[in-house]
């Protein structure tokens, strides 16, 4: 893969894509982390006397529509405020608006606004790769969909590399995935196994131990033939959920929190061999030898909330998980949007080792794939 490091900048024009694919509220940007992700890439090729146009995505408009409810308006806003200088939306990818302004930062208005990102069409894919000197890639959070923005830019561009996010993602993901140091102790959580399966079963060929949480955990718990009430489970998961336990690397939780509802009717601490019928499991508390182990591990990776903690009646396993993880000298992986959220509320991200700014990208990447950005991305020689 081609590094941005590697190539002369100077008085190039950069196409870059990032993922500003923020959260907006009443018009404004409601959390400016991802922006703020992107900047030492747009400030890296700045003082190297680059122009740059950047390309992002933004919620899920109708293709083809401008649609003001999606429209990157306040990102370019926020970016100019937190750069502290002019950037300017632009909403067409003529080559006499682009690279033709005054401000050295563009932003070209939402990328799904325009025919044939969906669908990787090859035309759009194209123009986005011809419209600069260089196309640089670093939405790693886009990185596992194979989009006109995220794959056939990179494969039209005469040059394409990763950015300095997409660079350190690979780094330290890879970390976790290919060179880490045991124990190694996976924590996942959440809602779904179905959502996580891939990613469960391929900790498990590499963790020492998975420690479950969440609605995942209760699919665990009922597949070890015991009764979860009317807890969150999937049904169709109990079978492969059993294969998985059976290996033996499974950390089920022993006490639990549960309620009639999730606004806390009947709320009860209780041991998991004793959930009634009408009960749901919506939190659980940390044993003290899966603190142990926490505490002796030497690689953690974290996806997933322990409980429905954004009831703070339900928050106390995600939160004793945080400042168990805070406290670890281990080197720690967090990555996924729930996962995030509870660090910044419980913790500090400083007190992570690194927290990927991917979702999807995250867990695929972990799951050992190779996404089709990054593999698009591999396949570039200079000039080709
Ligand atoms: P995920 O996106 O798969 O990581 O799931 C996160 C969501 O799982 C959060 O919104 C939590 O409220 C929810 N969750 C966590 N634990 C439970 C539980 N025991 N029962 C139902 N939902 C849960």
């Amino acid at each position: 893969m081609i590094n941005l490091s590697s190539l002369d900048l100077n008085n190039k024009n950069l196409v870059i894509r990032v993922d500003m694919n923020v959260p907006i509220k009443d018009g404004d940007v409601h959390d400016s982390t991802r922006i703020k992700a992107c900047l030492p890439t747009i400030e890296y090729a700045l003082e190297n006397n680059a122009k740059v146009l950047l390309i992002s995505h933004l919620g899920r408009p109708i293709e083809g529509n401008f649609e003001e409810e999606f429209s990157l308006k306040p990102v370019a806003i926020e970016l100019s405020k937190i750069i502290n200088m002019d950037v300017e939306l632009i909403d067409t990818l003529e080559s006499n608006k682009i690279f033709k302004s005054s401000s050295n930062i563009q932003v070209l208005e939402n990328i799904r606004f325009f025919e044939g990102e969906k669908e990787n069409s090859q035309e759009l894919g194209y123009k986005l790769g011809s419209l600069g000197d260089i196309y640089v890639f670093d939405a790693f959070g886009t990185a596992h969909r194979e989009q006109a923005s995220t794959h056939a830019a990179i494969m039209n561009a005469p040059i394409a590399c990763s950015g300095l996010l997409l660079e350190k993602e690979e780094n330290f993901l890879s970390q976790a995935l290919k060179k880490y140091e045991r124990p190694y102790v996976a924590i996942i959580g959440g809602a779904k196994v179905s959502t996580k399966l891939e990613l469960i079963k391929h900790i498990n060929e590499v963790a020492d131990h998975i420690i479950v949480g969440g609605g995942i955990a209760n699919t665990f718990i009922k597949s070890s033939g015991l009764n979860v009430g009317n807890s969150l489970t999937e049904e169709s998961m109990l079978e492969i959920a059993k294969s998985i336990l059976d290996k033996g690397k499974i950390i089920l939780p022993n006490r639990v929190l549960t309620s009639k509802t999730f606004e806390g009717e009947d709320t009860k601490e209780t041991s998991i061999g004793n959930i009634g019928k009408d009960e749901m499991i919506l939190d659980l508390y940390l044993e003290q030898e899966t603190k142990t182990l926490i505490n002796n591990a030497k690689t953690i990776l974290w996806n997933g909330p322990m409980g429905v903690f954004e009831n703070s009646l339900f928050e106390n396993g995600t939160k004793e998980l945080s400042k168990e993880i805070a406290k670890s000298n281990a080197f720690s992986l967090a990555g996924g949007g729930e996962t995030l959220s509870a660090i910044n509320k419980y913790i500090k991200s400083d007190d992570v080792s690194y927290c990927s700014t991917g979702g999807g990208a995250f867990l695929e990447f972990m799951e050992g794939k190779v996404l089709p950005s990054i593999k698009a991305l591999n396949s570039k020689k200079i000039g080709s």
